[in-house]
């Protein structure tokens, strides 16, 4: 079940992309990798204890 508001939006750490996806932390844990379509940066977001963080693990 997905709910509503808590959703936050997650930045890419290496440009200006503000908005790489929507995820909400208090119901999602774990990494989850996606490659930035404006810099075409892998990245990693890490979902731990409603913290997010962010790194870039690899370029092209
Ligand atoms: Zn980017």
């Amino acid at each position: 079940m997905v709910r509503k508001g808590n959703e936050v939006h997650v930045a890419c750490p290496c440009c200006k992309n503000r908005r790489l996806f929507d995820a909400d932390p208090s119901t999602t844990e774990g990494i989850i990798k996606i490659k930035c379509p404006m810099c075409k940066g892998v990245i990693a977001v890490s979902f731990h204890l409603k913290q997010i963080r962010t790194e870039q693990i690899a370029t092209q």
